[in-house]
């Protein structure tokens, strides 16, 4: 028996906690979950394309898409905007799939007030002193960029205790083993077994 219902898993961590690798492994090792594509005013970095990585839009497209009620959630984080399309999301849940959000806090505590059902993640960087060295390493943003976003991350660690589950990067594939384990886990909650529970008293 399977819940009809696909659930919203929600993926933060400060950025350079390798999420972005945990979740192309998780998403490889299961084809039958959905990575929700976010939109963002940023400039795409070297490689990335529009609708596949995020869709890249301009302010005034972003605010438009807030006005019309289109975002499901969105927060500005390091002075740009970013925020998931609702549409999407939404069909894919009606649809009976699980869909991944990776998004920052603000937008995360957002669904989970609009969606009390939603499973929040936190994903921690063994120190932080690994974690300054991943986003220095990684060399895709300017020394100016590299700070503001450490000064950011040690704010949103600060959340993760309002987050369901947390868990330690040490190895990407340590980690995603321990978020299917939170996603298997999950969908056994009674609460979400209602449905197949009623159904075995309802007369066929
Ligand atoms: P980046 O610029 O490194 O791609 O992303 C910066 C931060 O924005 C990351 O923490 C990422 O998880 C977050 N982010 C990406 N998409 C969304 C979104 O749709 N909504 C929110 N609130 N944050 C997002």
């Amino acid at each position: 028996m399977k819940n009809k219902q696909g659930l919203l898993f929600v993926l933060s961590g400060p950025s350079g906690c390798g999420k972005g690798t945990v979740v192309r492994e998780l998403l490889n090792q299961n084809e039958d979950i959905f990575l929700s594509i976010s939109a963002t005013t940023r400039l795409p970095r070297d490689g990335e394309v529009d609708g596949q990585h995020y869709y890249f839009l301009t302010k005034e497209q972003f605010e438009e898409q807030i006005a019309t009620d289109g975002m499901l959630e969105h927060a500005s984080y390091c002075g740009n905007y970013y925020g998931t399309p609702k549409d999407a999301v939404m069909n894919m849940c009606r649809s009976g799939k699980d869909v991944i959000l990776e998004i920052e806090v603000q937008g995360a505590l957002q669904i989970k007030k609009k969606h009390p059902d939603a499973v929040l993640i936190f994903i921690l960087p063994p120190s932080l002193e690994e974690l300054s060295r991943r986003l220095i390493d990684r060399h895709t943003e300017d020394m100016e960029t590299i700070n503001k976003r450490l000064a950011k991350s040690t704010e949103e660690i600060r959340h993760a205790k309002e987050y369901d589950y947390t868990v330690v990067n040490d190895t990407v594939l340590e980690t995603v083993e321990q978020i299917e384990s939170i996603m298997e886990a999950e969908k056994f909650r009674s609460k979400r077994m209602l449905p197949m529970i009623d159904d075995l008293f309802s007369t066929k």
